[in-house]
């Protein structure tokens, strides 16, 4: 291919024609005059590469990094139409890229009936009442992780509660932990349960003392309800993952892995993409239950453009902590009769094997959910007959969560290259009771990140979102101090397994790169690399690490393009 170079770019070349640039002289560069569309100066930067780890400006034309260094070495790139942004002396990150995440349930969830710290039932009957008001006529009013132990008194709800105020409307609001919602009338009727309804194997359907349903559903009594309520519509899509995009914007989130999304989540993407509406970067990773599809198109691990790619797939070995269903190679101290279960998808566990070697055979990623000791020993057996069948080869095996781990595993996840997909904010909301289930021992190797780091493991951070708040800030926080939510160990939980704020923030930045075969493209702020970057309030290497999660962020670049400005001057 033939490069004509212009006097001054001033619209976007491709990476291609920019590559090409990075291997032209100086001079001849310097004759052209090509100027950066963008240059960032007087910021404290932490590039995230080991060759140059900090710089005071940066470069960007197009949506690529063309220099990085001192304020007069990038100088050189200003032209006549050069944006000029003073960052100063402000922190200048690479973008976050979070490599677990439930992007459209986030989107929702950011638009429902935020139930979580009411105080009382009435506020909780208050709450639900003000979004069926607002909820477009054939939309349900759905989400809501209510917690009735934060209420006085705490008692359970029943439909009676939020009937009065909720006439028209469908209603079905789950418990935070997922194991319970309540239905008002219209919901009961809709899903055709009454007193003569017969609870399903596995679920509760809550009665009075008449044996009529007071609107709690447990487990799988809750299929009723899901069953005849209706899939999002298009629009209710849309509208979610515009939400969840601004929100990631305002939080210095450039890029997602999402896990499990619905096909339809997808088109969702390429439309906006078409329409240059994606504002982050997207991974996704659909569940390994419809393997088949990716093997048909022929698709390798990556494939797609630098905002939206696929090739990946997710499975899950077990359940979770809180449940008591992740799987364990011992019972959980609190219940003696109970080591956790293995999820449908590992009954039998030939079944995932077959699904693994499908994708593996045919170039596509797995991405495993494994949670107990015992989870995650038999997903590293797969990965390793994986290994054994079809030979060595850069296929980056990932677990999810990897949490408990048994300490004869570490060596063996090592070498198999497995990343530890990890979401440090887990560890301190679930240190608060962790101890108590799972026992001493075991709560050492729990969210391990340094002995994972010591083992030679790659971490690649993240927050599971909705699961934890999409704040990369808190997961910072979280991996660097192990300060547990209740306030209970402000010296860190297991504090021998806290990380340095460089190692927390490279595996929320080049780890996830890496965890989606990005890393030569994203990751850190390196001539060459996307423009994704994000610029802090605070010098989170020289604050108090329990200072980091008040951290704001104040602006936000995608491709070299601002998509979130703090101070509103600018931006989207
Ligand atoms: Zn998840």
């Amino acid at each position: 291919m033939k490069i004509t170079l212009r006097p001054i770019q001033t619209h976007p070349i491709s990476a291609f024609a920019l590559c090409m640039l990075f291997t032209l002289p100086w001079p001849l560069r310097a004759q052209s005059r090509l100027a950066a569309d963008l240059i960032i100066r007087n910021a404290n930067i932490w590039t995230v590469d080991k060759s140059h780890p900090t710089a005071e400006a940066v470069a960007v034309l197009a949506d690529r990094i063309v220099a990085v260094g001192s304020n007069d070495a990038v100088e050189t790139w200003h032209g006549p139409h050069t944006r000029v942004i003073d960052a100063s002396g402000k922190m200048l990150l690479p973008g976050f890229n979070d490599a677990h995440v439930h992007f459209v349930d986030g989107g929702l969830a950011l638009d429902r009936a935020q139930l979580n710290d009411a105080t009382s039932a009435a506020e909780f009957a208050r709450r639900i009442g003000e979004r069926a008001r607002k909820t477009p006529k054939g939309e349900w009013v759905m989400g809501g992780d209510w917690d009735e132990t934060k209420w006085s008194p705490a008692v359970m709800p029943s439909k009676e509660l939020i009937d009065p105020l909720t006439p028209d409307a469908p209603v079905f609001v789950s418990r935070y932990d997922g194991h319970m919602a309540l239905a008002n009338s219209v919901t009961l009727r809709l899903a055709g349960i009454t007193s003569k309804t017969p609870d399903p194997p596995g679920g509760v359907i809550v009665r009075d003392a008449q044996g009529n349903p007071t609107g709690a559903l447990k487990d799988a009594a809750m299929d009723y309800v899901y069953k005849v309520a209706p899939p999002l519509s298009h629009d209710e899509r849309l509208r979610a993952i515009q939400r969840a995009l601004a929100h990631a914007a305002s939080l210095g989130v450039t890029s997602v892995q999402h896990m499990n999304p619905e096909y339809a989540d997808i088109a969702v993407y390429s439309e906006l993409l078409e329409r240059g509406e994606l504002t982050t970067r997207v991974y996704a990773a659909p569940l390994i239950t419809g393997v088949d599809d990716q093997v048909k198109i022929g698709i390798r691990h990556a494939f797609g453009g630098p905002f939206l790619r696929i090739g990946a797939l997710k499975g899950y070995a077990d359940g979770s902590l809180g449940s008591g269903t992740a799987y364990f190679l011992e019972p959980f101290n609190n219940q003696p009769n109970n080591r956790g279960l293995l999820s449908d998808e590992m009954h039998p566990v030939s079944l995932m094997q077959d699904r693994m070697m499908k994708a593996d055979a045919a170039g596509l990623q797995l991405c495993t959910h494994a949670i107990g000791d015992q989870g995650i020993s038999i997903i590293l057996d797969l990965y390793t007959e994986v290994v054994k069948a079809h030979g060595e080869r850069d296929r980056r095996f990932r677990i999810e969560h990897a949490q408990h781990m048994a300490a004869k595993d570490f060596e063996r996840f090592a070498r198999l290259h497995v990343i530890a997909s990890m979401q440090p904010y887990h560890a301190i909301d679930d240190g608060r009771w962790a101890e108590e289930r799972i026992g001493h021992d075991r709560a050492s190797r729990t969210y391990a990140f340094r002995t994972f780091l010591d083992h030679g493991v790659r971490l690649a951070f993240g927050t599971d979102w909705n699961v934890a708040p999409l704040n990369p800030m808190l997961g910072l926080y979280a991996a660097t101090t192990r300060a547990t939510l209740d306030g209970k160990n402000p010296n860190g939980w297991f504090p021998e397994q806290k990380l340095t704020v460089a190692e927390a923030v490279e595996a929320y930045t080049l780890g996830s790169a890496y965890a989606e075969f990005q890393e030569n493209d994203k990751g850190s702020i390196t001539p060459g690399k996307l423009a994704d970057m994000v610029l802090l309030s605070d010098d989170i290497f020289h604050i108090d690490p329990a200072k980091i999660r008040d951290v704001s962020v104040v602006a936000t670049w995608v491709g070299g393009k601002m998509v979130w400005d703090a101070s509103g001057k600018s931006g989207h």
